[in-house]
């Protein structure tokens, strides 16, 4: 095989991954759309998300910044040399990062040091696997952190927060399945999809999850019982009222697939991989002779173009409310929640590195009435040594948790903008000092790169493009106060009403 064209189609496939959602996803983003009731918070949240797919596709932009652990599942006729393949897609990889298709993702486990290419210690992922037809079977699923957090682990018999006793019964597994879409509230960027593995031990229970994230959104079920439970799952689950990044609304789930292999008598997993709506998978069949690819698959039937769609102009019901940094502690005082921001001015992005850097060091800029963004963006430098945003959406703020009310207050930085909120410590916090949290809409990397206008500046490079210090310039920052000073949180709100539905799926559903 041409090892060079083979490497051209791995590529090709790295990059329409990353910037183009596969058909069936899309239909189903639309459908969400369809339910959500014109001038909700879930209604303006899904048109931000279909609004980036589009500028995604215009720009051939990652749809979302954070372009996860690689994971490629490879078919290859027998005789089909693995070793070439494993070269040509690290080499592929490689390529893809530097031309910002991906954002550097791989980190030492230890150091924290970034390899910048995307290469490293089991960094992609490529699981073989051989068979009998005559060509190569390549596909590729980016699945970022914010959703990959959220996978989770059952081990029946169980107690179940909010379900009762779960047993080793397909009952017991749906309870299992209902809990762990409660368990994600909005912090997996929900709306999103769930694959499912019952049996195994805990790491092939884990691998047949995310096996089921291959499966297309439209398939049936061939085993009857399983089919029943992915039917219930999914017209259940959207009754927890979690919604699009768990802000309330009608559907939180857009896919449920579930696949069974045998365990030992003594164990008994379900495991589950949940994705958000960004849910860039693809796959190439390619031409074991000459490395090209011959065809794509998740693209069969309807293609929706978000651009092409007509949008319901109805206003908002919420209050839109803009901001210039520095602000001062009186107009956040105001802010409540539901309330949408739109900023213009500084913000300054802080992830995991910043937030510890900054409790045992002094800030390198003045950060008094600034705003934080906690976010990795993916950046390109041009010739003239000139930084461009490529991605820049915002990552799950709880990470911070730890730290982010002590270095507000002591620094006096007025609001944090991130997605899946935070916890009570930042919430005392807000309430003392004067802050607010804002969620931004999670994934919706091109509409947030598109609102900054200029990269004024970086500080501690030192911990790598996504950790790193960018001081941006932004214009119409869309964000919506879902923490306030006063003691509010949707975030608290929408996970206490969606355990008290939760409960209500308690009685035996199946036998
Ligand atoms: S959409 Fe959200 S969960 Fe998915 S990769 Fe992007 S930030 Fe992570």
């Amino acid at each position: 095989m041409t090892m060079e064209k083979f490497q051209e189609s791995m590529y090709k496939l790295i990059v329409e991954t990353s910037t183009k959602l596969p058909r069936d996803v899309r239909r189903a983003i639309k459908a969400a759309k369809a339910r959500e009731n014109a001038g909700t918070r879930a209604a303006m949240s899904l048109a931000t998300i279909t609004n980036n797919i589009s500028m995604a596709d215009d720009q051939v932009s990652p749809i979302c910044q954070d372009t996860g652990l690689p994971t490629f599942k490879i078919k290859t006729p027998v005789g089909v040399n693995q070793i070439q393949i494993k070269k040509a897609i690290l080499e592929a990889i490689a390529q893809a990062t530097k031309d910002g298709k991906l954002r550097p993702n791989s980190v030492d486990s230890l150091t924290g040091e970034n390899s910048g290419d995307n290469l490293g210690a089991g960094t992609p992922v490529i699981k073989f696997e051989q068979w009998e037809e005559d060509y190569i079977d390549a596909r590729l699923i980016l699945k970022g952190g914010g959703c990959e957090n959220k996978n989770i682990q059952y081990s029946l018999p169980s107690e179940i927060e909010g379900l009762g006793r779960a047993g080793r019964d397909l009952d017991g597994i749906r309870k299992c399945i209902m809990h762990s879409v409660y368990q994600a509230q909005g912090q997996g960027c929900s709306a999103g999809f769930i694959g499912v593995g019952i049996g195994g031990d805990r790491t092939s229970g884990y691998e047949l999850a995310k096996e089921q994230l291959f499966r297309s959104v439209d398939d049936v079920n061939p085993i009857e019982e399983l089919r029943q439970l992915e039917e219930y799952v999914m017209e259940n689950a959207n009754k927890l009222g979690i919604g699009t990044m768990g802000f309330g609304g009608e559907t939180t789930l857009l896919g449920c697939k579930v696949g069974v292999i045998n365990r030992i008598p003594a164990s008994f997993f379900v495991s589950v991989a949940y994705n958000c709506w960004a849910y860039r998978r693809l796959g190439v069949k390619i031409n074991a002779e000459t490395g090209e690819i011959n065809d794509w698959m998740y693209q069969e039937g309807e293609h929706i173009d978000f651009s092409k769609e007509v949008e319901d102009e109805t206003e908002t019901e919420q209050k839109i409310v803009t901001l210039q940094a520095p602000i001062t502690e009186e107009q956040i005082r105001e802010l409540k929640v539901g309330d949408v921001v739109q900023i213009n001015g500084m913000m300054y992005t802080g992830r995991d590195a910043i937030h510890k850097y900054l409790s045992d060091n002094e800030s390198p800029v003045d950060l008094n009435g600034q705003v934080i963004y906690h976010c990795g963006p993916v950046m390109l430098k041009d010739e003239e040594g000139k930084w461009h945003v490529k991605a820049a959406g915002p990552t799950t703020s709880i990470r911070e948790e730890p730290y982010q009310g002590d270095i507000m207050k002591r620094f006096g930085i007025r609001a944090v903008i991130g997605k899946g909120g935070m916890g009570p410590k930042t919430l005392a916090a807000l309430n003392e000092h004067g802050g607010v949290y804002l969620n931004a809409i999670g994934g919706a990397a091109q509409y947030y790169a598109d609102c900054i206008k200029s990269v004024e500046g970086v500080d501690l490079m030192q911990f790598g493009i996504p950790e790193a210090m960018w001081h941006l310039k932004v214009e119409g920052f869309t964000a919506v106060v879902t923490m306030d000073s006063h003691g509010n949180s949707l975030h608290a709100d929408v996970d206490k009403s969606s355990l008290e539905k939760l409960a209500q799926f308690k009685e035996k559903v199946f036998s």
